[in-house]
C-alpha cells in the first residue's frame, strides 16, 4: 500500500519491522481469528495468543538472552515475509503508520523507526494519508478496531480520522 514511498527492495535488505524487541512487542501483527487458525493449522511451529479482539504471535519465549536490545523474529519472516496478500495482516502493510488514539478521536501517526521512511519530509507522509491511502486506512480501522492502538510520545500526527 505504501509502494509510492517504500521499494521491496529497501525492505528486502531492513526486515526491521518483522522483528521485535522486548519493549516492541506491542507492536506485534495482528491476525483475525479465522487467519489465526488457519496459519496454526498450515505453520505448527508459529504460536498464537489473544489480544484486543484478535490474535497476535507469541513470540515472547523466543529471546537467548536478558539483553533489551534483542530481536525476536517474526516466525513468518523466512528471508522476507512468507505470507500471501490475503493472509498478511493489514497493519503489516501500512507499517510505519498506524491509527492511534489521539485527544479523545482517532488518528493516522507515523512511527519514527522506519530508517527509510524517516528520511522523508513529514509532508510527503501527510499528502500519501490525506489521500486514497488514509481513507482506506480509516475505513479498515473502523471496521477492524483490533489495529487501533494507544498513541505514542514522539510519534507525529498525519491526519486526523475522527
Ligand atoms: S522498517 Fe521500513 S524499510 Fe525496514 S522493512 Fe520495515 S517498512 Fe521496510
Ligand atoms: S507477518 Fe510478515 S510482514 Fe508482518 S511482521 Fe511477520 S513477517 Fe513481517
Amino acid at each position: 500500500m505504501l509502494s509510492s514511498v517504500l521499494s521491496p527492495g529497501e525492505c528486502a535488505e531492513c526486515r526491521f519491522c518483522c522483528s521485535f524487541r522486548r519493549q516492541s512487542l506491542w507492536e506485534t501483527p495482528l491476525f483475525d481469528s479465522e487467519t489465526a487458525e488457519k496459519l496454526s493449522a498450515l505453520y505448527p511451529d508459529a504460536r498464537f495468543k489473544p489480544r484486543g479482539g484478535a490474535y497476535t504471535i507469541d513470540i515472547d519465549g523466543n529471546y537467548g538472552t536478558d539483553d533489551p536490545e534483542e530481536e525476536a523474529l517474526c516466525p513468518f519472516n523466512r528471508n522476507g515475509c512468507i505470507l500471501g496478500a490475503e493472509d498478511k495482516p493489514f497493519d503489516c502493510s501500512i507499517w510505519p503508520l498506524r491509527v492511534m488514539r489521539y485527544n479523545g478521536g482517532l488518528a493516522i501517526c507515523l512511527t519514527p523507526t522506519c530508517p527509510v521512511i524517516s528520511q522523508k519530509p513529514l509532508e510527503v507522509m501527510r499528502e500519501l494519508v490525506n489521500g486514497e491511502t488514509g481513507d482506506r486506512i480509516a475505513g479498515y480501522a473502523r471496521s477492524h478496531p483490533f489495529i487501533i492502538k494507544e498513541y505514542k510520545e514522539g510519534f507525529p500526527v498525519l491526519r486526523i480520522i475522527s
